[in-house]
């Protein structure tokens, strides 16, 4: 009986007993009760193409991750304090995909527990306080990566970055300052960086850490410009500072080119977290760092995490690397990320709202403008192209300051026909009246 109440009876237990701060999508919410590769569906069985889910990356409920989690749950779970085969055994297939020299890591549950857990390695190496940040960034939900996300802290309920926290123009090469995706856009972003930089020392102090995402998400799915973070981790290094890659959304193949998108960049970072796509939908999450970072971190004080590295959910990360490489799945994001680039970027010669499309792989982005001139953002556009989407059976969302970029980052099983239906139904929905008076 427990999956048989209507919609608006769900919503009216959700209002009095969750949290009112947890939105649910779309003007007339969903019931999804069911999920295989990349579609969704509803109680009824109505079909709805996921192109905006990264967390379950390699196809929703995929039968040799969910084999692998139900097995070891049947034998064992528990914490990491026993030895166990798992933990290291995955340990060593996930380094594996990391160059030199990030050879240490550490397992946790969450994007923000990774992200945490990141500042408090830099803080403890460093033994300095402040953090260097992207405006426009999320990078978690506790107070600590509230205050270092201005995405959060500058938004309705924010109050703000606190002292200890500098925030770097966002890099985007359609809306800021500095205009495209060349070297020359890239050094120019990463001298705010050294400004940050040069502000910290004024006061005597010197920077932490610098964290920055590897492509844009919550920015609105902002491909960095070539070199910015050689660059901005030059500047930082110079000050004694350790630069964070946070690969939360965009790691695991997704670019398609590259297995990690630091490496889009020709950069090593000194700590890299990892989340969302990495159990495919299970809470597992990590931290990767170097041996020396690590090391200073060995302080005395234990890092315990009940949950972080158990059994059931290595057994579930190594399901996924395993699927990722035998469906060849960072080549499908590849080649199908391109071919979707390339067709989003004709709607740009048919409709008049497409102000930029960019990405890489399947991490794109399409920024809506009412005007080219001054970039106007079609906001309101952005929401109604959303739901109609839906309408038409396709899910997506939008991002980005102004909430104007439309955003697609499917499971990166998705085909060269799935790219095709889903920008047909986007063609159908840009020829609507009601969009263009
Ligand atoms: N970093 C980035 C870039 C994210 O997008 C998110 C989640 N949206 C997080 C960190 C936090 O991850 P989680 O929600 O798993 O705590």
């Amino acid at each position: 009986a427990a999956n048989v109440r209507p919609a608006d009876e769900i919503m009216a237990i959700r209002q009095r007993h969750l949290g009112k701060n947890l939105s649910v999508a779309y003007d007339s919410p969903l019931k999804i009760v069911r999920g295989m590769g990349g579609f969704l569906y509803t109680e009824t069985g109505q079909p709805f193409m996921d192109g905006v889910n990264n967390v379950c990356h390699v196809g929703h409920c995929h039968p040799r991750v969910v084999a692998a989690g139900q097995r070891q749950m049947a034998v064992l779970n528990t914490n990491t304090r026993y030895l166990h085969d798992h933990i290291v055994e995955y340990a060593r297939r996930l380094l594996d995909t990391f160059p030199d020299p990030l050879s240490v890591c550490f397992f946790v549950c969450s994007g923000s527990e990774a992200n945490e857990l990141a500042l408090r390695l830099a803080r403890t190496f460093t033994g300095q306080r402040d953090i260097i940040t992207v405006d426009g960034a999320y990078h978690g939900n506790t107070q600590g990566l509230v205050d270092i996300s201005p995405y959060k802290h500058d938004g309705p309920g924010g109050r703000g970055a606190p002292d200890w926290v500098q925030t770097v123009v966002m890099p985007c090469g359609y809306r800021g300052p500095h205009k495209g995706t060349g070297r020359k856009t890239g050094a120019a972003y990463a001298r705010y960086v050294k400004t940050a930089v040069d502000c910290i020392e004024a006061g005597g102090r010197r920077p932490a850490a610098f964290i920055c995402e590897s492509m844009l998400g919550c920015g609105g799915q902002v491909l960095l410009p070539d070199g910015y973070l050689w660059a901005a981790f030059e500047h930082v290094r110079a000050a004694g500072g350790v630069c964070i890659a946070d690969e939360v959304q965009v790691g695991f193949g997704r670019a398609g080119t590259h297995f990690w998108a630091f490496e889009t960049q020709g950069v090593v970072p000194d700590i890299v977290t990892l989340g969302k796509p990495m159990g495919n939908g299970h809470p597992l999450a990590a931290v990767v760092t170097t041996p020396e970072i690590a090391g200073a971190f060995h302080n005395g004080m234990e890092y315990f995490n009940t949950y972080g590295g158990n059994p059931v959910s290595c057994a579930v990360g190594m399901a996924v690397l395993d699927v990722i490489q035998s469906e060849g799945l960072q080549e499908n994001a590849r080649t199908v990320g391109a071919y979707l680039l390339q067709r989003l970027s004709a709607l740009k010669e048919t409709s008049p709202l497409v102000g930029d499309v960019r990405g890489l792989g399947l991490y794109l982005g399409v920024e809506l403008v009412t005007d080219h001139e001054t970039l106007a953002p079609a906001t309101d556009h952005a929401a109604y192209i959303c739901n109609r989407m839906k309408d038409y059976g396709f899910l997506i969302s939008t991002d980005g300051p102004l909430h104007n970029v439309l955003k697609l980052k499917p499971p990166i099983v998705f085909s060269r026909k799935d790219a095709d239906a889903l920008v047909d139904a986007l063609e159908k929905v840009f020829a609507e009246d009601c969009l263009h008076r």
